[in-house]
C-alpha cells in the first residue's frame, strides 16, 4: 500500500495519467528489436516519460485495477528450446531439402505429358515454344499445354512444388 501511494505522487507517474488522460497516448504499442526483444520504453520517453520502468510498474498496476486493458498485438514463434525470437529462415525443397529451386511458371505438354519450367520450352531466336522432350510447337494453351503460375522447382531432384518449407535456425539470443 505504502509502495502504490508513493508511486502516484511522483510526477512521472502524474505526466503518464494526464497523457493518457488527454488522450494523447491512448495506447503503447511495444516496439521490436530483434536483439533487445519487445519494448514499450521508446514510445514513452517521446511523450517525455523518461523512467520507463516506473511508467511501467504504473502501468501494470493499472492493469490490474482493471482501468487499463491489455491487448494481444502480435504472436511470434519463439524456439522451443531457449524462447528466442530470433531466427535465421531458410527456404527449402520439401523433398530433398536442397536450397537449390528455382520459382517460375510451368507448363505442361499435354500431348507428351512432360512438365517444365517455362524458361525450358522457349527455343533460341524464335518466340516460338518448343517442348524440349517431344520437340513438338506449343500450339494453344488448354488445348495443348497448361500453365500455372508461381511453381517452384528443385534443382536438386526435380521436383515440383507450390512452397517451400522454411527451416527455422535458432541464433539463441534472448529477449
Ligand atoms: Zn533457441
Ligand atoms: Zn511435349
Ligand atoms: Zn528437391
Amino acid at each position: 500500500m505504502e509502495m502504490s501511494s508513493d508511486r502516484w505522487s511522483r510526477p512521472e507517474a502524474l505526466r503518464l495519467l494526464n497523457l493518457m488522460l488527454t488522450g494523447t497516448l491512448s495506447e503503447i504499442k511495444p516496439k521490436y528489436n530483434p536483439v533487445t526483444g519487445y519494448e514499450y520504453c521508446s514510445e514513452l520517453s517521446r511523450e517525455g516519460i523518461l523512467s520507463c520502468r516506473e511508467a511501467l510498474a504504473l502501468i501494470e498496476k493499472l492493469v490490474e485495477m482493471g482501468v487499463l486493458r491489455k491487448e494481444l498485438h502480435d504472436t511470434v514463434a519463439s524456439c522451443r528450446n531457449c524462447g528466442s525470437e530470433v531466427f535465421i529462415v531458410r527456404a527449402t525443397c520439401p523433398y530433398c531439402g536442397s536450397l537449390n529451386f528455382s520459382k517460375g511458371v510451368v507448363i505442361e505438354h499435354l500431348v507428351c505429358g512432360y512438365i517444365g519450367l517455362e524458361e525450358d520450352f522457349h527455343r533460341e531466336g524464335s518466340g516460338k515454344k518448343i517442348c524440349p522432350k517431344c520437340r513438338k510447337e506449343l500450339k494453344q494453351q488448354g488445348i495443348d499445354f497448361l500453365k500455372a503460375a508461381k511453381i517452384y522447382k528443385c534443382n536438386s531432384c526435380g521436383d515440383f512444388f507450390s512452397a517451400p518449407s522454411l527451416i527455422y535456425r535458432c541464433l539463441g539470443v534472448w529477449v
